[in-house]
Formats: C-alpha cells, structure tokens, sequence
C-alpha cells in the first residue's frame, strides 16, 4: 500500500462506523461460563454489540466478516503486573525508558495475545502521557496501559529503577510524593518492601502504612511488593489492596486468609514465572528452541542465553538461585490455598526486567497457576474478568455486549491444555486486529 493509500485509510477507519462479524468459532467468553461452540460476534467500531451463535447471527450489510471455523476465541490477556521499556536485550538502565521502548514492548506484548498491561512502578512520566493518548484517542490500537508512575523504595532498600524511583527514609516524607502521583493521575500506587533475602533494609511497615493511608485519601488503591508471610499480613491490616507478587518464604496462615478477606485484598499477581525465570536461564532454557518464545526476542539474545558467559552473569546476580525452586513451589502452594479459601486473584507475571520476556511470561504464567492446582477456566478467568476487576475497567475482561472486542483467535483449545493459549494466530484490540 502507498503511503496515501494508507493514510487515507487511516482516516475512513477513523471517521466511519467499521463494522466486523467473527463466526463459526468456539466462544470462551471470559466469564467462566461452559464454552460456546459455533458462536458469532458483531463488532461494531471496536465495541461488542452482538454475541451468539452464528445460526442466529444477523450480519449487518456491508460488515467484514471473518469465517473462524475450527478457531477458538477468549479474551486478551491482562497482565496485572508488568514493567514497561527499560530494557534492551538483556540489560536494563532507566535510560533505555523512551517512548520507542515503550512503543516496542506493547506491540510485543499485543502480539502474544496480552491486551493490557498495568505497569508497577518503573514509569517515567512520559508513560503516563501515553497512557492518557490512548485513552482520549477511545480506540487504542495497541496494548492497554494502566500505571502506577514511580513506586516507593526504602532508603537504600530493593527494588525501583534507579534514576526513576523515589527513595523515602520516612513516614513524613511520603504524603507530597502520593500527592504528586495523585496529580498525574496513576492508576495505583506501588511501593517495595523486601530486603532481598536480608541483604538491603528492608521499608518498616510505618513507611507502607503511610503510603497506603496517603494514597486512599487519593481514592487510589495501592499494592506492595511482598516477600515475607509477615509484611504481607501488617501491609493487608493496613488495607493494602493487592499484593504484587506471592508470599514466599512459607506457607500462608488462616490469619492472612481473614484478614485479605476481610478488607478485600487481592492476591493481585502471583509472578510465579519471576521465580522460575530465576534457575531457568543459569543454563540454557529448555525452551530456547520453541519459535513461539524466540519470536519476541531479538537473534543475539537468543544466541546470548545458549552461553556460558551468561548463565554465570546469571548466578552472580543471584548466588541463591537454588533456592528459587522452593520459593516457586511455595507460591504454587500459596496460590492455590489462597484460590480455594475465596480470595480474589488475578494473573501478573512481573514481566519486563531482563529475562522476564513480555509475551513470553504470560502464557508461561498461565502454565505454573495450571500447575499450581488451579483448572484451566479459573486462570482464564484469573486473566481476564479478574484483571478487568482489580482494574474497575467495566468494558474490559470478558466477550460480552458492550464490552472492546479485546480478544485471542486460538488454533486449539486453552480449556484442554493451557499450552494451547501459545497457538494464537490472531490476536483484536478495540477490534482493530494487530497480529
Ligand atoms: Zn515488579
């Protein structure tokens, strides 16, 4: 297509209500219903206003329609915990955040079929200009953002990205720092509190209770970094909203159980990949031949991880590697005890830092919550409605009237075999259909 071509057509998809019908597939609407076979769906510009099944689909005149016969159909994913373009390869550097980066990882992302990403903590501002384009444009062509701005490091303490996240050395320090974050109208708000296995400080629960108490005086909800079974049982007493990644150095209690339940706490994202991710790539990945991760990657990554030189860069960053293994069965265990005493959960993998690949991540995610002990339909559901819900965005998470066509065309079916979710060959956002 020529460039005016495809200018003009640009603008005809701007002006004109656009029309799409998708039938002959089998529906997984999100909802945690039984599937639909031979379902249909009317898209009408990006939004849902039909679902059903194609005998009784009336398509309107001068609609695309799109024959998915054999195809299977949920929507897209949403990763509840990313962190947005500060990666190169495999090194990270808060100089390599710029909006190309960032442009690069949604597309990334929206190629593996995930929808929206809320990123934790690591955003220069310009991300939430972005996120603002998307928004006033109402019809994003490209992976979702929600943003939590810059999070919240303990003095000389883990976590953060150099150079982008403040560092507080008090509970007084905390209250004008929300309040900008407030301005720039973050969707949430991050703080880090951990001590990387008793090497940093770790942030006191004085500092975590003010950010929650300045945040919710925003309206804004908040979710920590957690480590240890006991910060994340002061940080839910305080009302933290959701937890940003497992607890993982023992088992969860009935008290922690109680106490999520009782003020509404999220297991927000499990990042069961983040600890695998850890012992995984100190040898080469026993997946470094599946086309579908290597196609996010660029060639001289994928040759880096295959060498020596690596996998020992690997176990410096992390001499306790080893120990991973079990903090992983931990978070399988806890998720899984978590999941059945009714505690709200959803899917975040903390993609985005070296080795945690975006894209990638997410249906390896998908595979470990399976594995955990969870069916197939509840990490569905965990991935969509879930995420929409610990988002408040009413229009997104499942294939329902009136809700974005955000959705993942599949080969085969993710209910017999969560792998499945890998053979997305199509993948709509707003119904604009971007891979
Ligand atoms: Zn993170």
């Amino acid at each position: 297509m020529n460039k005016l071509l495809l200018l003009f057509s640009l603008v005809a998809l701007g002006l004109h209500a656009e029309v799409k019908v998708l039938k002959n597939f089998t529906l997984i609407d999100g909802t945690g219903r039984a599937p639909v076979a031979h379902a249909a769906m009317i898209i009408d510009n990006g939004k849902i206003s039909w679902v059903g099944t194609t005998a009784n689909l009336k398509a309107p005149s001068g609609a695309q329609v799109i024959d998915l016969t054999g195809r299977y159909v949920m929507p897209g994913l949403i990763n509840l915990h990313g962190h947005l373009g500060a990666v190169i390869g495999l090194k990270q550097d808060a100089s390599y955040e710029t909006p190309e980066n960032v442009e690069k990882n949604l597309k990334t992302y929206a190629s593996y079929g995930v929808t929206t990403v809320q990123s934790m903590g690591t955003d220069k501002p310009f991300v939430l200009e972005m996120r603002d384009k998307q928004r006033a444009s109402g019809r994003p062509g490209e992976t979702r953002i929600y943003s939590a701005g810059q999070g919240f490091v303990f003095k000389g303490g883990y976590g953060g990205l150099a150079g982008v996240t403040p560092e507080v050395a008090t509970p007084g320090e905390v209250a004008p720092l929300v309040d900008k974050l407030a301005n720039e109208k973050v969707d949430i708000v991050k703080f880090w509190m951990d001590s990387e296995l008793g090497k940093k400080p770790k942030m006191p629960h004085s500092i975590g209770k003010a950010i929650i108490d300045a945040a919710h005086q925003h309206g804004l909800p908040v979710a920590c970094h957690i480590f240890y079974l006991e910060d994340a049982q002061a940080m839910t007493d305080d009302g933290v909203n959701g937890l940003a990644h497992s607890v993982r150095d023992q088992p969860v209690n009935q008290a922690l159980i109680d106490s999520m339940k009782k003020h509404g706490t999220w297991q927000m994202a499990e990042t069961l990949t983040r600890e695998a991710a850890i012992f995984t790539y100190v040898k080469t990945p026993p997946f470094i031949g599946d086309p579908f991760f290597t196609r996010g990657l660029s060639p001289e990554t994928v040759a880096t991880l295959k060498t020596p030189a690596f996998h020992q860069q690997m176990m410096k960053a992390v001499p306790e590697y080893e120990q991973f293994h079990q903090f992983l069965k931990t978070a399988q265990e806890n998720l899984k005890r978590l999941a059945d005493a009714g505690v709200k959960y959803g899917m975040g993998t903390d993609s985005g830092p070296p080795t945690r690949f975006p894209g990638w991540a997410e249906h390896w995610e998908l595979e470990l919550m399976v594995q955990a002990g969870l069916t197939p339909m509840q990490v569905i559901v965990a991935s969509t409605k879930s995420g929409a819900e610990f988002l408040k965005a009413k229009d997104l998470g499942t294939l329902e009237k009136s809700k974005w066509a955000d959705l993942m065309v599949m080969q085969k079916n993710p209910l017999d075999d969560i792998r499945n979710t890998r053979t997305v060959e199509a993948v709509y956002i707003a119904g604009n259909r971007v891979k």
